[in-house]
């Protein structure tokens, strides 16, 4: 659905720097961060700052992405009348699965509790109000260093609608003009194009919010090393194991699926999809992936055109069962590490909105991680607990992509049904 915002071939430090994958930037990150803590101690503890910034501009991108992403899908993929009821049940069933998957080994293996001095941060109280509306800097402002800090926008459309915000409203236009720099030649003539154009200018702009990330995780993980030590990344270990387990299970509830309910053989699907599943590994984006799980799907494992269709066009963009899966188990760790009892009824919650964010979750990468926030404050979350996950994110998006993309070709063999389609077809 979308290209990768164009990259411009830079020499010297920063071409380098940006020329190295994300993954390697953030995990050097980490050490810096680590060094930093260990050095600093307890006076590392404001660098948590600058990770709640980078959160505060990601989740002030997810409500217009998700707007513009679900617009987008909705006016331009061709689903037949009479497939729509069929797809839509198969995708809510498998999301719903694997969200009950997650919460299920989350609250099986506690992986938010395995710390003795699982944290409970002073700052719970006052992000649970914050969180029912406001956002992650919210100190009324004292100094110019806090005033800039409270101006940053906090969501698209809110400093316009505030006179005190003028930074803010400057910030947002400096952003999107010079986004929308390279698109200012773009032909638009139907509504389909301005959507297009939207949704590739808040991709540009949410691309460099994510190059902002390994900073955040230094500091984050300087913040937390410093002030509270090892523990919290012992919590940290058990919620990746967690994770792989759950999407583990996901993926076997995918195959055996297919045994049952396709002509096709897991062992068969498996095979002739490698290179989307290794390429969904590699490039983080199951968008990126759709035209190789597209075309693996016809040509490899011989399902029919309209199943492959359906299952990775569609698939790719409403379909992310990875992630709704990581989005509630995410939830219900930071819930376990901070010692917040999640009711049924807000666990029920954490379904619902996982459900509605992952559909709304772009198939790039750290898409997850920008939708999150939601399911958070949904339920009354310290969505400042968020920045940690990036210290791990990197390589569980990966996976979740994986499973992302397995579940659109469960979609597809299913839709394609028991009998292998004829030579005549
Ligand atoms: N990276 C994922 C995908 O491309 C989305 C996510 O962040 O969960 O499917």
């Amino acid at each position: 659905m979308t290209t990768p915002p164009k990259q411009v071939a830079k020499s010297g430090f920063w071409g380098r720097w940006a020329a190295t994958p994300l993954y390697w930037r953030i995990l050097l990150g980490m050490f810096i961060g680590i060094a930093t803590g260990l050095l600093l101690g307890d006076r590392a503890g404001w660098l948590r700052i600058p990770s709640e910034i980078i959160l505060q501009l990601l989740s002030a991108l997810a409500p217009p992405l998700i707007l513009i992403a679900v617009v987008h899908v909705l006016m331009t993929s061709d689903i037949p009348r009479s497939s729509v009821a069929r797809l839509a049940g198969l995708l809510l069933l498998n999301t719903t699965v694997a969200i009950f998957i997650g919460l299920t080994v989350a609250n099986v293996m506690q992986p938010g509790k395995r710390s003795p001095a699982a944290p409970v941060p002073a700052a719970t109280e006052a992000s649970a109000e914050q969180t029912a509306g406001q956002d992650v800097v919210d100190e009324p402002a004292a100094n110019p260093f806090d005033q800039l800090l409270g101006s940053l926008p906090r969501s698209l459309l809110g400093p316009l609608g505030d006179r005190q915000n003028v930074i803010g409203v400057i910030i947002i236009a400096i952003a999107f003009g010079v986004a929308l720099r390279d698109a200012k030649a773009a032909p638009i003539t139907n509504i389909t194009d301005l959507v297009e154009v939207a949704y590739r200018t808040l991709i540009v702009v949410l691309h460099w919010i994510i190059e902002l990330v390994p900073i955040g995780v230094a500091c984050i993980v300087a913040a937390v090393i410093g002030t509270e030590g090892f523990g919290a990344f012992v919590n940290l270990g058990a919620f990746v194991v967690a994770v792989l387990i759950a999407l583990g299970l996901q993926a076997a509830w995918y195959l055996v699926r297919i045994h049952y309910f396709s002509w096709a053989s897991p062992v068969q699907v498996l095979r002739g999809m490698r290179d989307a599943l290794l390429m969904a590994f590699s490039t983080d984006s199951s968008t990126a992936t759709m035209p190789v799980t597209y075309a693996c799907l016809k040509e490899k494992v011989g399902v029919r055109e309209k199943s492959a269709s359906l299952g990775a066009l569609v698939g790719a963009n409403f379909n992310n069962d990875g992630t709704a899966l990581y989005e509630a188990m995410a939830a219900l760790f930071v819930a376990q590490m901070i010692g917040m009892d999640l009711t049924m009824v807000q666990q029920l919650t954490v379904v619902f909105t996982s459900i509605l964010a992952s559909v709304g979750a772009a198939g790039i990468p750290e898409a997850g991680i920008v939708t999150m926030t939601l399911v958070f404050t949904a339920v009354g979350l310290d969505v400042t607990k968020i920045p940690i996950l990036l210290t791990v994110d990197w390589f569980l998006d990966r996976c979740r992509t994986t499973i992302n993309v397995l579940g659109d070709v469960n979609v597809a063999c299913l839709l394609d049904g028991k009998t292998k389609q004829s030579s005549e077809e």
